[in-house]
């Protein structure tokens, strides 16, 4: 593996991961409330420019350029949002994506070169939250930073989980009902029948009308923490919910897609 050569250019901090864990902490730590990235970048210049970028906006952050060197700085650091390059010399990066979810939630951003919908799709499956392409501007790499961090901020802000939320016991929105008690849902007054999946999917949205949930959160909170359930089943379960409860599935009144995040349920409000 690596030597740790080329790590030192440019960043905030820097993380070797030959050093032993418990030592890994860069000198002068972050400040507690400062958000700590991880940035995965093989190509100096391209580290220069993304490093210069959060240096430049005030972002605390170490970098690593192998994927080893990313899981182990990973592990030591519990870095807050991870950027994430996916040709690195020694592994891929979807691989350096699976191994960290191993044991860890930490938003994952993908920036790639490569830009076909199966690199895509193998990311984000192997649990990647957002993904770049490359060449991309850092205008909008700091803005998905910005999203993820904002993100983490409301789900560290209580996500309500259908079973923390019984004193509500209805919902209503537009023409859906769901009495929560009953385990009963209608559109327009007409029972609609869901599958348990699609129900604890439901609820779980409707306790949190407004926020983006991620698909991390909902799969956990959906299907619990040991199923090994991916993002596939969460994709299928809400276009089969869909088709239950919006008029038209291309343009989903109750349900939005956050590509690449997750599900934020709306409110609708009244209508006839
Ligand atoms: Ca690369």
């Amino acid at each position: 593996m690596s030597q740790g050569d080329s790590l030192g250019e440019r960043g905030t901090a820097i993380a070797p991961a030959a050093r032993p864990a418990g030592t890994g902490r860069p000198d002068a730590p972050a400040p507690a409330a400062a958000p700590t990235l991880l940035v995965v970048e093989d190509d100096p210049e391209v580290r220069n420019l993304v490093s210069t970028a959060l240096d430049a906006n005030g972002y605390w952050h170490l970098c690593a350029s192998t994927g080893r060197e990313a899981i182990a700085s990973a592990a030591t650091n519990s870095p807050d949002v991870v950027l994430l390059d996916l040709g690195l010399p020694d592994m891929d990066g979807v691989e350096v994506v699976r191994a960290i979810r191993g044991w860890s939630k930490t938003p994952i951003i993908v920036v790639s070169a490569r830009s076909e919908d199966s690199d895509k799709i193998a990311a984000l499956d192997a649990g990647a939250d957002d993904y770049v392409t490359k060449p991309f501007s850092v205008g909008e790499l700091l803005a998905r930073v910005r999203a993820t961090l904002r993100h983490l901020s409301y789900l560290g802000e209580a996500v309500s989980s259908p079973r923390q939320a019984s004193a509500q016991s209805r919902f209503e929105d537009g023409d859906l009902r769901i009495d929560y008690d009953a385990g009963v849902v209608t559109l327009s007054g007409s029972e609609v029948h869901l599958t348990p999946t699609e129900y604890r999917l439901l609820c779980l949205l409707s306790h949190n009308v407004g926020k983006v949930l991620t698909h991390q959160l909902i799969l956990r909170e959906v299907w619990g923490d040991q199923s090994g359930a991916e993002l596939a089943s969460l994709r299928v379960t809400m276009g089969s919910l869909r088709k239950k409860i919006e008029a038209d599935t291309a343009h989903p009144r109750y349900i939005q897609t956050h590509v690449g995040v997750g599900y934020r349920m709306l409110e609708v409000g009244e209508r006839g």
